[in-house]
């Protein structure tokens, strides 16, 4: 089915036209009519399956036309969501002459006060930076059309939940209200309940999976020598682009810095370092100037990085949703990704709730001629177990594939 068979307004369908857009996806083509008929909309899909389009094309469509607003708000967990999410309407929407701008903390006031001053049909706000805004008397709520919550357990998980109810209740209740969750908590569910009429559910894919496209790959260690084997799995990694993940800013920096001594190029994203910082992380990493990003959850969620062909869990994830978070910034839109883990002694229990959560066994892999001190975790591996992958030159790379040839980086 064409997007032109979905009634978004001509100028909408000029803009997906010219994101490059052929088709709907999934959630797209059933999300789409919903919204554009005033419908309430509880969204799950996984991630990367195109759900900002799927809320922001209709309501770009029904808004047609500048007015005083904002009349669509969508709020999201972080500021790098909130980036993403307010880009991506500015690109559907240049050909329309609506406005869009974006609010979220850790920056000055006043970029954000003079694009509200100017008046903006979509706002994209982290709830924090918005409710400032309102207590200085910059924005008011009361022409909210479509309110859209945007990773709803992701804001419940950092405590935003109070913040976001107070803002909704200073939209009108005639609005439409989409909810986008990987999950629905108890309490998500109390905000349904409260703040959403008669919502329709649109589930693509199982509300749990990772991308289908993703190689799961686990690598037992001893905490020792973690920093040692995922040296050397970078060194035999045929990569472009690989996310690190650790569970803590100190972790993260401790790996970053020693992944530099070893002339990687790499960026850091935590929520100790500055906005700026951040941007530039993100930004050098997306124009390949880095090739490796270490970050914290904070990645985790929702980033659209486009390219990643590696995921590396440093530490295992604590929750097993963060697993399957981390890994959809691989294997996005059809491509393929690997997902590596490394797993010490006190992470099998972790190891377990991941497996039981993504309903799969995920192959116990041994890097070979890497001298590993201690081999106790391998006893559970079969002899059915999948082999290393084939090696291959470095430079004649084919699709995303590992790379376990001898030769180094260096
Ligand atoms: P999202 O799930 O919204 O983060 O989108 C994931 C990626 O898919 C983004 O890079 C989008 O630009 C891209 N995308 C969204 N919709 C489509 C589509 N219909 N066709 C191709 N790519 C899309």
């Amino acid at each position: 089915m064409a997007f032109s068979k979905l009634g978004l307004s001509k100028a909408v369908l000029d803009g997906v036209r010219a994101a490059g857009y052929v088709e709907p996806t999934p959630i797209q083509l059933r999300a789409i009519p919903l919204v554009l008929a005033g419908k309430d909309l509880i969204g799950s899909a996984q991630t990367g399956t195109g759900k900002t389009a799927a809320f922001a094309l209709p309501i770009l469509s029904v808004l047609d036309q500048p007015a005083p607003g904002p009349r669509s708000l969508v709020l999201e967990p972080t500021r790098e969501l909130a980036a993403q999410v307010e880009t991506a309407f500015r690109d559907y929407a240049r050909f329309t002459p609506l406005k869009v701008a974006v609010a979220y903390g850790g920056v000055g006031y006043g970029l954000q006060n003079e694009a509200l001053r100017k008046g903006v049909d979509v706002l994209v706000a982290t709830p924090g930076r918005l409710l400032d805004h309102m207590g200085r008397g910059n924005v008011q709520l009361d022409r909210v059309k479509f309110l859209v919550l945007d990773e709803a357990d992701r804001m419940l998980d950092m405590g935003f939940l109070p913040d976001v109810k107070r803002i909704l209740q200073k939209c009108p209740r005639d609005r439409h209200t989409s909810l986008f969750s990987a999950t629905i908590p108890a309490e998500i569910e109390t905000l349904i309940q409260w703040a959403m009429r008669s919502p329709e559910t649109v589930e693509i894919g199982a509300r749990r999976m990772p991308a289908e496209t993703v190689r799961h790959a686990i690598y037992p260690v001893s905490s020792h020598q973690k920093t040692e084997l995922l040296l050397e799995i970078l060194n035999r990694l045929n990569y472009d682009s690989v996310i690190v993940f650790c569970r803590t800013k100190y972790g993260a920096d401790r790996v970053a810095h020693t992944l530099k001594r070893h002339d990687h190029a790499v960026a850091v994203l935590h929520s100790n370092r500055t906005q700026k910082e951040r941007e530039q992380a993100l930004r050098g990493f997306r124009d390949g100037r880095f090739e490796v990003l270490v970050a914290t959850d904070i990645a985790s969620r929702g980033l659209d990085i486009e390219d990643v062909s590696h995921v590396i869990n440093y530490d295992v994830p604590q929750h097993p949703e963060d697993y399957v978070h981390r890994i959809g910034r691989t294997g996005r839109a059809q491509a393929k990704g690997d997902a590596l883990t490394l797993m010490t002694a006190e992470d099998t229990d972790h190891v377990a709730a991941i497996e039981r959560f993504i309903s799969q066994k995920v192959a116990r892999t041994k890097l070979e001629g890497f001298n590993y001190l201690y081999t106790a975790l391998f006893e559970e591996l079969k002899p059915g177990a999948p082999p290393a992958p084939r090696s291959r030159a470095r430079g004649a790379r084919v699709g995303r594939g590992y790379f376990y040839g001898s030769a180094r980086r260096r």
